[in-house]
């Protein structure tokens, strides 16, 4: 987004309340900076420490000393018995205890003198009530694709009319057809921890004053209007496609920002020639998995660089590389590809000239940094909202998905064959590139001064000054 000041008047305070994880941490810490530094508002984003990653606490730590006007507000958790749950995803575990804790808030926004509250999706259906009692508007972050908001927003009327008959493909009004085989793996056991919040979410965001959302109007334009014209909803708050939210370069994390050597590593790789591996911060591949893919990489013959992560949170991260993707394989591909367990500054790599193809799970940053970047991507969607987001990929232009690779909880095993010839084809695909190429220039048209994402922000922004 543009730094240009063009604000007139008082600076509105806002309140930024990100739950766990780099996937939300990332998109609430550029609305910090965009708000702050391009459309006048004095910002403050509320913390819980100590992280679920350390990944989040780094950041937060590199956010905060590069950004000072940019304020920390400690959100302290209440106890929480962690044993009502056992073997949850630490980030859903994360996202209750916050959820729990959510009166706690309301003296923190009191204390704070907010104007205005933004919060996560995950946190929605607890915080609204609370902004509510204080009198301060409250608006959402919607962190993933409008597509998924409109499968999000429509899903408690699904499941009602559904009856407990389980859950099937769900036409949304005004959208399109999310399959069975795309709704979140969680979605289908009513008593999961994940559904019950999805649901409270879902039937919460009526209540907004708005709804920001990562996206931008060229790449969703079906979803976006079916939302704003109130199709899918009837009477839905205010839809503001802001995004791509544009990255932060933070200058205290430089020294530190690539121990690997991958920057260094690209620059010596011919244009457009190397396949970009990653699947987030927090998508753990099983070994089986791993080493196929590690053996489609290789038959593939591009170069390529790869994060490997095998463990949900980074913390818990011992395991070898060497042992992890089989004897003898980083001595064979040694020369043709990087292959990295820490760090990368995604951004930085996408960005590199040398990128033509991103092998990603589609986590919605992710993809949002592809399209900011004009990088085609292949996606192979492990779980949650992350089919969905394949499919905007696919209809958007931004690349490829091969729909019948398997994702999380089903038993087959991808072969190393089948993804060295899908990487093959997309890299030898021309017409890909360039419909990528376009969607970038769509992207930056968006965030330009007055293009759409810009527009909305301002409109938000407006609406917070009151
Ligand atoms: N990311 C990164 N380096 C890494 C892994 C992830 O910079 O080694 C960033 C990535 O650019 C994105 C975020 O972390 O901004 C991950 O969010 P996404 O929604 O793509 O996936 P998630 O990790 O939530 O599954
Ligand atoms: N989500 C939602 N309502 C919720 C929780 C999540 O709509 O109550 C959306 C949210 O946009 C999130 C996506 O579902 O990005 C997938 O959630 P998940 O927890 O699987 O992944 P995460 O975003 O935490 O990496």
């Amino acid at each position: 987004m543009s730094t240009t000041d063009d604000h007139t008047g008082a600076r509105p305070h806002v309140v930024l309340l990100p739950s766990a994880g780099m996937g939300h941490l990332v998109p609430f810490s550029r609305l910090a900076v965009t708000l702050s530094a391009g459309h006048g508002c004095d910002v403050s984003v509320a913390a819980v420490l100590p992280t679920v990653s350390s990944a989040e606490s780094r950041h937060l730590e590199a956010l905060f000393a590069a950004r000072p006007a940019v304020r920390r507000l400690d959100f302290r958790l209440a106890p929480f018995d962690e044993s009502e749950f056992p073997g949850a995803d630490p980030f859903f575990l994360r996202f209750e205890a916050m959820r729990r804790s959510a009166p706690l808030l309301g003296p923190i926004l009191a204390a704070a003198g907010a104007a205005a509250v933004v919060t996560d999706i995950v946190l929605a259906s607890v915080v609204l009530p609370i902004a509510r009692e204080r009198g301060v508007p409250c608006h959402v972050l919607f962190t993933s694709s409008a597509a998924m908001l409109s499968f999000c927003a429509f899903f408690p009327t699904y499941l009602d009319a559904s009856r407990g008959g389980g859950v099937g493909g769900v036409d949304v009004p005004g959208v399109y057809r999310i399959p069975r085989s795309s709704v979140p793996q969680a979605l289908h056991d009513p008593k999961h921890i994940f559904t019950q919040q999805f649901v409270e979410n879902g039937r919460g965001l009526a209540d907004a004053a708005g709804i920001l959302v990562n996206t931008f109007d060229a790449l969703e334009p079906e979803p976006i209007a079916a939302l704003r014209e109130g199709s899918v909803v009837p009477g839905f708050p205010p839809v503001f496609a802001v995004g791509p939210l544009l990255p932060v370069k933070f200058q205290a994390e430089e020294h530190a920002r690539d121990p690997a050597g991958y920057m260094r590593w690209l620059d010596a790789q011919p244009a457009r020639s190397v396949v970009y591996v990653s699947f987030g911060s927090r998508n753990a591949i099983s070994p089986d998995q791993l080493r196929e893919l590690a053996a489609g990489l290789e038959a593939s013959g591009h170069r390529f660089l790869w994060v490997v992560k095998s463990t949900v949170v980074d913390r818990d991260d011992a395991a070898d590389l060497g042992e992890l993707l089989g004897d003898g394989f980083l001595e064979r591909v040694q020369g043709r590809a990087l292959v990295t367990k820490g760090w990368v500054e995604q951004e930085d790599i996408l960005k590199h000239g040398s990128v033509g193809l991103f092998l990603s799970h589609c986590g919605w940053n992710s993809v949002t940094e592809a399209a900011a970047s004009g990088v085609p991507v292949l996606a192979w969607p492990r779980t949650g909202d992350q089919r969905i987001n394949a499919g905007v990929v696919a209809r958007g232009g931004l690349g490829a998905w091969e729909e019948r690779w398997s994702w999380n909880g089903e038993e087959r095993l991808v072969s190393g064959k089948e993804v060295a010839e899908k990487i093959k084809a997309v890299m030898a695909d021309e017409v890909a590139g360039k419909k990528a190429a376009k969607v970038g220039g769509a992207a930056a048209a968006a965030t330009a001064i007055g293009g759409t994402s810009y527009l909305s922000l301002a409109d938000f922004v407006g609406r917070c000054r009151g």
